[in-house]
């Protein structure tokens, strides 16, 4: 017999049926289970209506059916919505849902807290307590999914793992997790539509060509040298830039899919001419199809604050006239907690 706490969402499509036809119950019953707890979303087994009473009875003594639940919810006046979700245990994390003319983006979180202590990041702040299962970020997508239907009547279009820690020193729950989200006897959603975005771990980056993953990769840089990225992101000692141009090579040569680089503009430390030179020659020596060049939404414990207009316009000149694919991304929810993490240092 299974034990009482086993999170049923752990497990295999086959594992259940091995316990359905213990019970005495037709096999095809693991089949509706499974689509009650991924397809349909379940949150109690007494919600699973087309089993038998005493079926979700033995569910129930032999299963937990653990999920994330809405903790806080914060509207801006752009239309961004930021969430913060209390795990099983007590944790909370952070989903924000960001709406544009064409698309519903989720950005969500693979970790709670961070172990990588960024020194521009809320959530660098706040130590890292323990990864994120893929259930719970397969929960988070959906609550995000479901409040894009209920608030602008349409499903999310892309998902970007930009949240709260390290998507790629979650790496078994987060790839899990994306499975659970594309198949379709789950959300089905298109890889295509996914992006993991990671401050730079070289080994993880060329794991993930080794899976061969559909999914597109962003590279946060933020700093177009070791000196200078050494100073905001302390990952930087052990994944030096070169180590990364060479993983993200191999990333492309095993999966072919473009690359793209993420660069907060920080004033006086990243804005310059030369800096933005230093950003072309990486960006020359990877397959990279995109630089997100990112105003700087500031935290209250951070020195940074983030450039003029006309810096920022004289540095995507600059990109543009030496033929940079880069594009300007505005900061959204300013008058919420929208930069990762605050939300959740506040509760
Ligand atoms: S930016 Fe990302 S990796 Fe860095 S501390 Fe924040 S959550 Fe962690």
């Amino acid at each position: 017999m299974k034990s009482a706490s086993q999170n049923i969402r752990h497990l295999e499509l086959a594992e259940i049926e091995s316990y359905v036809e213990k019970l005495g119950e037709k096999k095809f019953r693991a089949k509706q289970v499974y689509e009650w707890i991924w397809l349909k979303q379940a949150r109690h087994f007494d919600e699973m209506t087309n089993l038998s009473k005493d079926f979700r009875a033995n569910l129930g003594r032999d299963f937990v059916l653990p999920s994330l639940a809405t903790d806080a919810t914060q509207y801006s006046d752009d239309g961004t919505v930021k969430s913060r979700f209390k795990t099983h245990d007590g944790h909370l994390v952070e989903g924000v849902l960001i709406p544009t003319d064409k698309r519903n983006t989720a950005c969500v979180s693979s970790q709670i807290g961070c172990s990588l202590s960024c020194k521009f990041c809320a959530t660098g702040y706040i130590d890292r307590k323990r990864n994120l299962d893929y259930d719970e970020i397969y929960d988070e997508v959906a609550l995000l999914n479901e409040q894009s239907e209920k608030i602008y009547g349409k499903k999310l279009s892309n998902i970007v793992f930009m949240g709260m820690g390290e998507p790629l020193l979650n790496y078994k729950n987060v790839l899990k997790a994306i499975e659970r989200i594309t198949s379709p006897d789950g959300m089905g959603m298109s890889p295509r539509r996914i992006t993991v975005s990671t401050a730079g771990v070289a080994k993880q980056i060329r794991a993930l060509g080794d899976s061969k993953v559909k999914f597109k990769l962003a590279l946060s840089l933020h700093a177009a040298n070791d000196a200078k990225r050494h100073e905001i992101m302390p990952i930087n000692d052990s994944n030096n830039i070169q180590s990364l141009i060479e993983a993200l090579n191999y990333f492309y040569k095993q999966t072919k899919n473009e690359i793209t680089f993420e660069y907060i503009l920080f004033n006086e430390f990243n804005d310059s001419l030369k800096d933005a030179d230093e950003l072309i020659r990486i960006y020359r020596q990877v397959p990279a199809d995109l630089v997100n060049i990112i105003e700087y939404n500031p935290i209250a414990f951070a020195k940074f604050t983030k450039p003029s207009e006309e810096k920022v316009d004289a540095f995507m000149a600059y990109l543009e006239k030496h033929k940079v694919n880069a594009r300007l991304r505005r900061s959204r929810g300013k008058d919420i907690d929208a930069a990762c993490g605050q939300l959740a240092n506040k509760g």
